[in-house]
């Protein structure tokens, strides 16, 4: 009994665990893993890990192992075409030429997307990155490189124009902390651009399924549309397009005895106008059943 009182005790001590996105402390088991556990917060619904890595087991796994093992340099390079229009997207969107911008990609690996911005005239173009050879690609390439660490001395405040974050906040230990960092960096009415995984917005519950790609260290945040919202607006940004895409309809599917909607219609109202239908219904406010998340959002 009195070993019982003092590991419960001790429990509470040892693992004050609070949402990385809300910071609210109230959640409950999601999914239970073999080495970890799943669990969901009850305000923003964003589910994360019990127990996170520490800075240097992820900066170590970043520099040294990622990129060869996922065979970035040959994956990054057969997407040459589609940079070069996702290019032409974030310049219209952005509303300036590219003569006159910054643009910084964070997690830039092998940085094929900003050699295509430096040929398209941009004036600055910075990669953030962990691997020493994706960044010494860069360099050769006449990139600006960085690691993560060099960020807040190296750039200087109020003078980006454009930041991209694809598949990246979902990798990182507090996205909270790195969005109002770029937030500092960014010229007002400066442009953000995030993709990544996507999940509908669950019931505060236990689930019977595990969610997709839920591999550890690699994937430390789940995020519902409410948390990422609370991200984005929570860090000092006004967003002003947000949808989701791919495999909506068997994402729906598969998480269709996992979502709350009546919660998500309620929790992100403001967003009923952002979405883009061409991706159907389902892709938009309030479901948001794709896989990927879009969202473009400005500095206020
Ligand atoms: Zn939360």
């Amino acid at each position: 009994m009195y070993m019982d009182e003092q590991r419960r005790g001790m429990e509470e001590v040892l693992m004050p665990l609070i949402c990385p996105i809300c910071r609210c402390d109230i959640y409950t088991n999601f999914y239970h893993k073999e080495h970890n556990d799943l669990i969901i917060c009850k305000v923003c619904r964003h589910v994360y890990w019990r127990e996170i890595p520490s800075e240097e087991l992820l900066s170590t796994y970043y520099s040294l192992k990622y990129a060869p093992e996922h065979n970035q340099i040959e994956l990054q390079k057969s997407n040459i075409s589609y940079y070069q229009a996702h290019m032409q997207e974030l310049v219209v969107m952005s509303k300036n030429s590219p003569e006159n911008s910054s643009i910084l990609d964070y997690g830039s690996s092998h940085p094929f997307l900003l050699i295509e911005a430096k040929s398209m005239g941009f004036s600055n173009v910075i990669g953030v990155e962990w691997d020493e050879e994706a960044s010494k690609y860069g360099v050769t390439n006449g990139i600006n490189m960085i690691n993560p660490n060099e960020l807040s001395q190296s750039i200087k405040d109020n003078s980006l124009d454009i930041v991209r974050f694809s598949h990246v906040l979902e990798h990182l230990i507090d996205p909270v902390i790195i969005m109002e960092s770029i937030n500092k960096k960014l010229k007002k009415g400066g442009l953000i651009y995030i993709t990544q995984p996507n999940f509908p917005v669950f019931a505060f519950e236990e689930s019977k399924r595990d969610l997709l790609d839920s591999v550890w260290p690699e994937h430390l945040h789940f995020f519902s549309p409410i948390s990422l919202v609370k991200l984005v607006e929570g860090s000092g940004y006004n967003i002003i397009k947000y949808f989701t895409h791919q495999n909506t309809a068997q994402s729906l599917e598969r998480y269709s005895e996992n979502i709350d909607i009546l919660y998500a219609i309620d929790k992100i109202k403001n967003q009923r106008e952002t979405g883009d239908l061409f991706f159907g219904r389902n892709a938009n406010y309030p479901v948001y059943s794709g896989e990927n998340s879009v969202m473009f959002a400005v500095k206020k």
